[in-house]
């Protein structure tokens, strides 16, 4: 036996897919929209639970899916850049690629998402709100006229995409960054009102073994509302053994 020797293939495979976590130093652009209360547990370094297998896997492949559509936009000979990092004030990320494929560069932020739920979709359904809100942020920092989302069907390479004026949503993007910034600067934790109770499933701070995404986020929002302060958050997750996330390390140049 090796100093890598495992006992079955599965917890090989499923190690190389973990990747370390820091604590956070920025709101991120992909945050944009989301629950106010999780965006500031989350920058105030409250330990969350891990991402499960699948979840990592999910990512995994949502980053293979990139690629591929960076690969495309080079052969198309319109790819201006890829993958660049944006920090812009309290928020940070990194836009997936801008193409130079109009009289304007524009953003491209890629979405892969299930095929079921991809081929489900209707055909005047419009993008989900916070997918929205993450690439028109980075077309303001960019200064975009438009701005593609573009949904990618993870099994069929299929896609949808959305061609968004930055103007049209400019104010409402801004009014939600300054939001955060206003609660992050008061130091309260804002109430448990998602935009969409759907993604209360999803939430971090909240584990439930409960299948339908429907009745787990009816089961996280219920015990969220009953957490009343920063506190009771921290309280709960030590209780659960779960420690913050370390600072990242420098890098060294
Ligand atoms: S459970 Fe829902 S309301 Fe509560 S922090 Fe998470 S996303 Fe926000």
């Amino acid at each position: 036996m090796t100093e890598n020797s495992y006992t079955n293939l599965y917890d090989a495979i499923e190690l190389a897919y973990r990747r370390e976590s820091y604590a956070q130093e920025h709101f991120y652009f992909s945050d944009l929209g989301k629950c106010f209360r999780m965006r500031i547990l989350k920058r105030l370094n409250i330990p969350q639970y891990p991402m499960d297998n699948r979840g990592l896997r999910v990512c995994t492949m949502g980053n293979q899916i990139e690629k591929l559509v960076i690969n495309a936009l080079v052969k198309a000979k319109i790819l201006r850049k890829a993958q660049i990092p944006i920090y812009f004030g309290e928020f940070s990320g990194r836009l997936d690629a801008e193409v130079i494929a109009y009289e304007d560069t524009r953003t491209i932020e890629c979405k892969s998402i299930h095929s079921g739920g991809f081929h489900y979709m209707l055909e005047d359904e419009p993008p989900h709100r916070h997918y929205i809100y993450q690439v028109i942020g980075y077309g303001l920092f960019r200064g975009n006229k438009f701005v593609h989302l573009l949904y990618v069907s993870r099994d069929d390479l299929c896609y949808k995409e959305y061609i968004l004026p930055v103007e049209k949503y400019k104010q409402e993007v801004v009014k939600d960054m300054l939001k955060l910034k206003h609660y992050w600067r008061k130091k309260v934790l804002p109430p448990a009102i998602p935009y969409d109770e759907n993604l209360c499933a999803y939430c971090p701070f909240f584990h439930s073994e409960i299948k339908t995404t429907k009745n787990k986020a009816q089961a996280n929002l219920k015990e969220c509302k009953a957490l009343k302060s920063v506190k009771a958050f921290k309280d709960k997750m030590k209780k659960e053994g779960l420690e913050s996330a370390k600072p990242k390390p420098e890098t060294k140049n």
